[in-house]
């Protein structure tokens, strides 16, 4: 149905809403009517699904009925956020004047409506719609075609958090790009129409999660771009920021042009942008992300995700920035180093710790509430919150400057800004605020008592009055001999004096002095001079010091807003030291041990543990946890990684073991403390995981394909320093090519990527490889048979699984006792016919992966055709591939053979 504002029998109001609509097409228009936000036509049938509520009809547009919805602005905030939840985008319109100056223009003009203000998943402040421990990102993407050194298209990225005002920009390539997204893992992502029309970037926008919020291609526009910026930020030259690449500055220009569109042309104050340098993080694809369940478990929840497991803050700031940080773990050794000489810090200093935390569990978010009240969307809450933040940021000074020993820079450097917070502002602001404010400014009363000479007068004026009042009640009812005789007030009427009906003879008697003013069913309501006059001196008195009371607000809000930057850097600092404590406090909780971090090629885990699994066992009360080691590090006189190759029936412990180890190092890299007795890391640059893919079924992707696309990735990108982990290669398709990808995979990470890696298996044939591959090691999750059960160890030794029990452990599943037995007769005489395994056969007679590869000598002249396939290899460069062009090579290759 279109729907045009130019047309002459629509309603004025249907008119007017028309026009906002169209000025605002790709929100849901939330058009306040009364006490209720309605919303029309396809807003409301969207609407009206989303939010599960009844969608009715309002009056008719070009014949047919208009479809309507309608929230009560009172409870608007939960709406919004269900709405906001789902990704939708919501214009919020006002009444812009009083109904009575409307109706002054006429009786048919309606009232003045705008919409005041955007309210984008990615633009949120309020602390109802945001998580107290969850970054809110924007995020910006954008592309420069050939912005490289060869040519190739660079990204430029840019995120901000408007509810704390952080801005940071990067660069990235095409191979990074979701790493890069997933790390920031976005709320809302905005992109230009025409990259998001290309399906491939679509994709990989989409995976990053958040809401896809297209935008012209403008405000990308790199020409105009740092003059933008220096605008925003109100400076001659952005030098003073640092260095930014034109892609950086394209996408900090798009995502400050977004901000201002969906704030109304309001400036929400932001740090000046901060360049991270994607190469100072540990990079993690997001399937590897995912796979792990780092901030989030495979089925979507916090639950039982790393990030919630190890999160032992005390504050919203606190569990932001661990977050942050276990997104985006390090790969500098001495940036690691400070990390953990600050959770050191605090193991040695328990009792401190321990009163910091009592402190900080006590401390308001206080980097929140001054965004809110630099948007003007503050309230008195929100100045006794920072008064709150302050005032913790001084006990906390107190707190942790004693101490015998040395204090580490991590901590230094989180006093040092707690040092230069405004304390005296603190003072003012705490002697200035009640102890429970209302949530709103709107209505006053949130001064204290003896902050401020007038408005202490007028309010004791009022008081006084008020007991005047009552003290009229009581002569009244005296003179008039009426005992029910009150004085009440409402909004209508103001102050009146109330009598049953069938005692007002008196009063009506004397109209003269009782003014009558009201008739109602079992009551008369009057007024007399006297109460009038009061009632004036009350009124005037509320207003003025209603007024005294905003003006306040305003001399205290702009003296934290002027006081700003230190008061994010003190929030900053809280949320430091907030970390440190409790990464202290998990280590002694949970027996974590400090890792060596360094620059070698080491991967020596002692008595490691997987951090949920053991959390889980421990909880259910059930086995304990079995600690496993793992070294993956060279030998003497060599610097490249080793690879395991784990076998081990289903259920043993497998996928366990490999992920405890990848989690250890992104722990230990995040500047944490991890589950082992001990732990020597050389820093891992990239880490890549394929464990147990699901279909990929908005791709159009079959698990095979998932686990192919991802196989490939690896084998593409992983290096001599990476951390590879690989579960259960090729098992989506028939024995034998899932039995030779795997083999060919193996091959290649030991011989191309010389990874770090652990490799877990269903193909036992893959053992005999060790013979031939020096850096490979079989190990086997021990088990023990036990009249004919199995009973799993989950203890990691050196060595071969002997047989899969695969029997036995669909046995303990449940299936029916025939249908095993029948299975063991199966299996006996399969084993009868096939006593030799294929593979130990083809260990002697195939030649090793790394001859494949190495260039084919060139055949003397007419004697014989070079082979297809070395050509085509050797015209293959893999770190110069996308996933999907490996993948396609690959096909290639096999048509070729
Ligand atoms: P696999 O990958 O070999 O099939 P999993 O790693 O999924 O096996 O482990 C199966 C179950 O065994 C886990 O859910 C866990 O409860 C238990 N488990 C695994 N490793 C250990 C361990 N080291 N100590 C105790 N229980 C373990």
């Amino acid at each position: 149905q279109e729907i045009t504002p130019a047309d002459s029998k629509v309603t004025p109001m249907m008119a007017q809403f028309l026009e906002i609509k169209a000025a605002n097409p790709d929100s849901l228009l939330f058009y306040r009517m009364g006490d209720f936000y309605e919303l029309f036509f396809e807003d409301a049938e969207v609407a009206s699904a989303a939010l599960g509520i009844t969608l009715t009809k309002r009056g008719k547009h070009q014949g047919a009925d208009i479809p309507m919805c309608g929230v009560p602005v009172h409870a608007a905030d939960d709406y919004l956020n269900k709405l906001i939840a789902k990704g939708h985008r919501v214009s919020v319109c006002e009444q812009t004047e009083d109904p009575a100056e409307a109706k002054k223009r006429g009786s048919k003009s309606v009232v003045r409506r705008d919409v005041v203000r955007l309210v984008t998943p990615g633009t949120l402040t309020e602390e109802r719609l945001l998580d107290a421990g969850a970054n809110n990102y924007l995020m910006a993407l954008t592309r420069l075609k050939g912005g490289s050194l060869d040519g190739s298209a660079v990204y430029g990225l840019a995120w901000i958090d408007m509810s704390t005002g952080s801005f940071q920009v990067s660069d990235t390539d095409h191979q990074r790009l979701a790493a890069d997204l997933a790390q920031v893992s976005p709320r809302e992502l905005i992109l230009s129409d025409n990259l998001l029309q290309e399906s491939e970037l679509r994709l990989t926008a989409e995976q990053a999660g958040g809401a896809l919020s297209p935008v012209p291609r403008a405000f990308f526009d790199s020409s105009t771009a740092t003059d933008r910026l220096a605008h925003y930020f109100g400076v001659k030259t952005l030098d003073g920021f640092g260095t930014f690449s034109r892609a950086e500055l394209s996408a900090a220009a798009g995502i400050l042009a977004y901000i201002e569109k969906t704030q109304l042309g309001e400036r929400p104050p932001l740090d000046p942008p901060v360049r991270e340098a994607g190469a100072g993080r540990m990079l993690i694809d997001p399937a590897t992300r995912a796979n792990l369940e780092l901030s989030r478990t495979l089925s979507g929840e916090k639950q039982g995700s790393l990030l919630a497991t190890i999160d032992r803050t005390v504050t919203g700031g606190g569990s932001r920035l661990l977050a942050s940080r276990l997104a985006g773990p390090l790969v500098n050794v001495d940036a690691i180093q400070h990390r953990l000489d600050g959770v050191a810090f605090f193991l040695e200093n328990e009792i401190m710790r321990e009163g910091l935390r009592q402190t900080l569990k006590g401390a308001p978010d206080m980097a929140r509430a001054l965004s809110r009240i630099a948007l003007n969307r503050g309230g008195p809450r929100d100045i006794l919150s920072v008064a709150q933040g302050l005032e913790a940021a001084r006990a906390v000074l107190d707190q942790t400057s004693a101490t015998a020993g040395t204090i580490p820079a991590e901590i230094a450097a989180a006093r040092a800004s707690l040092e230069q917070a405004p304390h005296d502002l603190g003072s003012e602001l705490t002697m200035a605020l009640k102890e429970e404010p209302p949530l709103l400014k709107r209505d006053g009363g949130f001064i204290a008592t003896g902050y401020n000479a007038d408005l202490d007068e007028l309010r004791s004026l009022r008081d006084e009055s008020r007991k005047v009042i009552a003290k009229l009640q009581a002569d009244y009812s005296e003179e008039l001999g009426l005992r029910s005789l009150k004085i009440k007030h409402n909004n209508v009427l103001g102050w009146f004096i109330e009598a049953p009906s069938a005692q007002t003879e008196k009063l009506t008697g004397d109209p003269g002095r009782f003014i009558h003013r009201q008739t109602m069913a079992g009551a008369m309501r009057f007024t007399t001079t006297e109460l009038a006059d009061l009632e004036s001196k009350i009124a005037s008195a509320g207003e003025r010091s209603l007024a005294i009371e905003l003006e306040i607000f305003d001399r205290l809000a702009k003296a934290i807003i002027d006081a700003g930057e230190a008061i994010k850097a003190a929030a900053h600092g809280l949320s430091i030291l907030d970390v440190s404590a409790a990464l202290a406090k998990l280590a002694q909780e949970e027996s974590y041990v400090r890792p060596v971090v360094d620059d070698s090629r080491a991967f020596d885990i002692k008595g490691g543990r997987h951090p949920v699994v053991e959390k889980a066992l421990k909880k259910s009360g059930g086995d304990s946890f079995v600690a496993n080691d793992a070294n993956l590090g060279p030998e003497v006189d060599e610097d490249i990684g080793h690879i395991w190759l784990i076998t081990g029936p289903n259920m043993a412990g497998k996928s366990t073991f490999l992920r405890q180890n990848a989690l250890i190092a992104v722990m230990a890299q995040t500047g944490g403390y991890v589950p082992a007795a001990a732990a020597h890391i050389g820093v891992v640059d990239r880490l890549f995981s394929r464990v147990g893919a699901a279909d990929d079924l908005a791709r159009g992707r079959s698990t095979f394909m998932v686990e192919m696309v991802e196989t490939a990735a690896i084998l593409n990108q992983a290096g001599d320093r990476s951390l590879v982990i690989l579960d259960e290669i090729g098992r989506g398709t028939a024995t034998f090519d899932g039995l030779s990808i795997a083999w060919a995979t193996i091959e290649h990470l030991h011989e191309v990527n010389r990874s770090r890696a652990l490799f877990a298996t269903h193909y036992h044939e893959l053992t005999a490889l060790s013979a031939k591959l020096a850096r490979l090691s079989n190990a086997t999750v021990s088990v023990k048979e036990w009249k004919g059960d199995v009973i799993f160890l989950h203890e990691i030794v050196p060595g071969a699984a002997d047989r899969s029990y695969g029997i036995q452990v669909a046995k303990l599943a449940g299936l029916p006792v025939s249908v095993v037995e029948r299975s063991k007769q199966v299996l006996s005489q399969l084993e009868e016919q096939d006593r030799r395994s294929p593979a130990e056969s083809l260990i002697d007679e195939l030649p090793l992966f790394a001859s494949l590869t190495a260039p084919a000598p060139s055949a003397p002249a007419g004697f014989a055709e070079p082979d297809p396939v070395s050509v085509a290899l050797e015209s293959i460069n893999p770190d110069d591939m996308t996933p999907r062009e490996a993948l396609e090579a690959l096909y290639r290759l096999k048509t070729l053979r």
